[in-house]
């Protein structure tokens, strides 16, 4: 086997072009418009650049001002060069102040949810960041497309199939983009994983391990199931187990089966799961064993394959990334990762291209959540094949 040097230059062009597998097609090449070098054409950009013919900073609003808006999204939207922070929405008026002064925010570019329909009239706001709890994805994004903004929904995109679909028709309707708010899909480290597997480097995978877990707090009340709810370790922590297993293995898994942790805090977890034990079946038998928890810490992501391993722990947190292979330490960077990831999006707006991780995506997501449980709850294997065929490819185009 070739010898695998790791450097920058590795993934340096992995936000290239993807491969979208819809239902019915053979697989559909899209253009590259993840790079934050790519240059935005005076043609496909036209309602999005200067009189000047120069690219003008698309405007991104934050519908939710919550831990990660304010702990991860606004410093990212600092170090963007494609967008920029240009409007909030938020119930709390002390927030509104707070966020007006630190991030020079004007009056008008700032709204609660009842005036959130407004925005349609502001050519100041080109995306709508819908970072909401779970349960209120649906709504945001729905009435955000009919403002007709491009939206991106945060992770998982919503409760269920139906909903999903709702959100991708309503900005299907309103000729605007979706996408999901999939950090990882432009973070170096999760894209070596995709090269690696999808391109067998190491021959053809045959076991993968997807880990993640933590001590959920009481900080955020919905993540526990309470208020509006749409919490749970599967929903919040677990759809980053699927996404990495996916990913590496470059093939949507036919079936499921599920088994819940044992409850060992029956206060705190009185209304959703502690933990779960999940395993996806591939189409060529590979199987993904994952594992998500509110009560415990873990972080990685490993595929074992014919002639080696690869793996990253930790592999889905925000920052200290690292990758090992069986050859091997990775040496990547890491990168601002919420920043790579809203300048792709507004890149794909620049230059009228479609994004590597659609609401189909997210939507497929949703689908082996629901399978997931479903199988937890029968205890049975749950047939997947029917869930929408959607695939980031854009590793192979590296
Ligand atoms: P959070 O609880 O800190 O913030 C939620 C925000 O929604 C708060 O500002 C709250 O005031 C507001 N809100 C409005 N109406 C509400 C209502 N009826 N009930 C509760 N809150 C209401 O949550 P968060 O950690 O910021 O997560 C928000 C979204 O972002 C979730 O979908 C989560 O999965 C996602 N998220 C993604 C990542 C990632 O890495 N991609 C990381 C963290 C969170």
């Amino acid at each position: 086997m070739k010898q695998l040097t790791y450097s920058r230059r590795h993934f340096m062009h992995q936000m290239g072009a993807a491969s979208v597998v819809l239902p019915g097609l053979s697989v559909l090449s899209l253009q590259s418009c993840g790079g934050k070098s790519d240059k935005a054409t005076a043609e496909s950009a036209s309602s999005t650049t200067t009189t000047e013919g120069s690219k003008r900073k698309l405007g991104i609003a934050l519908v939710g001002l919550g831990q990660y808006s304010e702990g991860q999204l606004a410093p990212a939207l600092e170090k963007t060069t494609n967008c920029r922070l240009a409007g909030i929405v938020t119930g709390t008026p002390d927030k509104a102040e707070k966020w007006k002064s630190k991030y020079s925010i004007p009056e008008k570019n700032i709204y609660d949810y009842k005036t959130f329909d407004k925005i349609a009239d502001n050519p100041d706001i080109d995306i709508v960041y819908v970072v909401l709890p779970n349960s209120m994805h649906a709504e945001y994004v729905i009435r955000a497309a009919k403002a007709g903004k491009h939206v991106i929904c945060e992770k998982p995109m919503a409760m269920n199939a139906e909903e999903c679909q709702q959100m991708i028709d309503a900005c299907k309707k309103a000729n605007r983009q979706l996408s999901i708010g999939y950090r990882l899909h432009f973070e170096p480290h999760n894209q070596e994983m995709m090269r690696l597997g999808q391109k067998e480097t190491f021959g053809k995978i045959n076991r993968i391990v997807a880990e993640n877990g933590q001590v959920q707090d009481e900080s955020s009340p919905w993540r526990l199931g309470r208020g509006v709810g749409g919490g749970g370790p599967v929903r919040d922590v677990g759809v980053y187990c699927i996404q990495g297993a996916i990913y590496t293995k470059g093939q949507i898994p036919i079936a499921v089966t599920a088994r819940k942790h044992p409850v060992t805090d029956t206060e705190k977890f009185s209304k959703i799961e502690e933990g779960m034990d999940f395993s996806l079946y591939f189409p060529d038998g590979t199987i993904a064993a994952c594992k998500a928890s509110f009560n415990d810490k873990y972080n990685k992501l490993r595929a074992e394959a014919a002639k080696g391993w690869f793996e990253l722990a930790p592999a889905y947190a925000y920052d200290g990334l690292e990758g090992r292979t069986s050859q091997g330490k990775m040496e990547i960077e890491n990168v601002p990762q919420q920043a790579h990831q809203m300048d792709a999006f507004a890149n794909c707006i620049l230059q009228n291209k479609p994004t590597t991780v659609p609401g189909e995506l997210g939507k497929r997501d949703v689908q082996l959540i629901e399978a997931i449980f479903e199988a937890a709850r029968t205890g049975q294997k749950v047939s997947t094949k029917d869930v929408v065929q959607v695939l980031d490819k854009s590793a192979l185009m590296s």
